[in-house]
């Protein structure tokens, strides 16, 4: 947020600046007040979605997702970057975020007449042989391709760069946060896999169980308590499935979405309290931070919106 806040304040000393030099300085006063307006909704947590719909080409808008977070911090075994692409010349419009790709996002993305799909997860993943009706998957790339539309996915990129998932994830707690598994080891830049924060304050396990329902919007999530453990001081976090990042790990909180039964019974073990919040609620919230940030990159010539739809598919009742 802090981010998000100072880059908007970049915008207005900028357009202020320019209106004292400029013949149309009361148009861009006008300019810079909407701007003001728009700031003080977004800080007050409202969504804002830009009017503007001149559109920018598809590889302008590629440039400046790449310079948000490039694909090369992606894992290895990932596949980011443009998955699928109209052919040329392909304007975006409307930028439509989801977290997952499922039929009834897609669905909801061409009634809102999407150009471009940001999908957290990639939704093509495996390799193709044929791409018929059977599979839902290709089913979508199919919907996809009728309606000019195409996808992108950033996937663990936004996992590792700094001020991503993690951070938004863990930043419902005051302390000192750095990566678990900085970028480059050894090198503290704020990138890397996971985050583990030092509190300034110790917190009961019920406090921390609050703040994380608050910050997620979760009436419910799951609980496994280490016993013996009085006080939380270290949480490491993990968007998604931590298992393999959070293994090892020194903190009194593993926080993630999923793991498995062993996987649980040997953090309480070793004295970390396990908190599960099922899989995608623990990155979906972040989409809506990154719209007053691509609006800004994308100059207000490109909607940015998030999904309506989009949630995990995993509820307790
Ligand atoms: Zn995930």
């Amino acid at each position: 947020m802090k981010f998000q806040m100072s880059f908007i304040g970049n915008l207005l000393s900028k357009q202020i600046l320019f209106s004292t030099t400029n013949k149309f300085a009361i148009n861009s006063i006008k300019q810079s007040l909407l701007l003001t307006q728009q700031s003080k909704r977004l800080m007050s947590g409202q969504v804002i979605t830009n009017t503007a719909d001149t559109g920018l080409p598809l590889k302008e808008v590629l440039h400046q997702l790449q310079e948000y977070a490039s694909p090369s911090i992606a894992e290895g075994w990932d596949n980011v970057g443009l998955l699928l692409e109209p052919s040329s010349p392909h304007t975006v419009k409307h930028l439509f975020l989801t977290n997952d790709l499922t039929e009834d996002v897609l669905d909801e993305a061409v009634s809102k007449k999407a150009d471009l799909i940001l999908s957290y997860h990639p939704p093509i993943f495996s390799s193709i042989k044929r791409i018929t009706q059977e599979a839902w998957k290709n089913r979508l790339i199919i919907k996809c391709f009728e309606n000019r539309i195409a996808i992108y996915s950033p996937h663990t990129s936004y996992d590792v760069v700094k001020g991503g998932v993690n951070d938004w994830l863990m930043s419902c707690f005051h302390g000192d946060t750095k990566p678990i598994k900085p970028l480059e080891p050894g090198v503290d830049n704020g990138f890397g896999q996971g985050r583990i924060c030092t509190l300034k304050e110790p917190l009961a396990i019920e406090e921390v169980v609050q703040k994380v329902k608050t910050h997620l919007g979760l009436p419910y999530l799951r609980l496994a308590t280490a016993p013996g453990v009085e006080q939380v001081q270290s949480i490491a976090c993990c968007a998604g499935s931590g298992s393999s990042v959070l293994r090892g790990v020194r903190a009194d909180v593993f926080l993630t979405g999923e793991m498995s039964h062993h996987d649980v019974l040997d953090a309480v073990s070793t004295k970390s309290h396990v908190i599960l919040c099922e899989h995608s609620n623990t990155e979906r919230g972040f989409l809506k931070t990154l719209i007053p940030v691509f609006t800004g990159m994308l100059k207000s010539k490109v909607k940015v919106t998030v999904s309506e739809l989009d949630k995990d598919p995993l509820v307790v009742v």
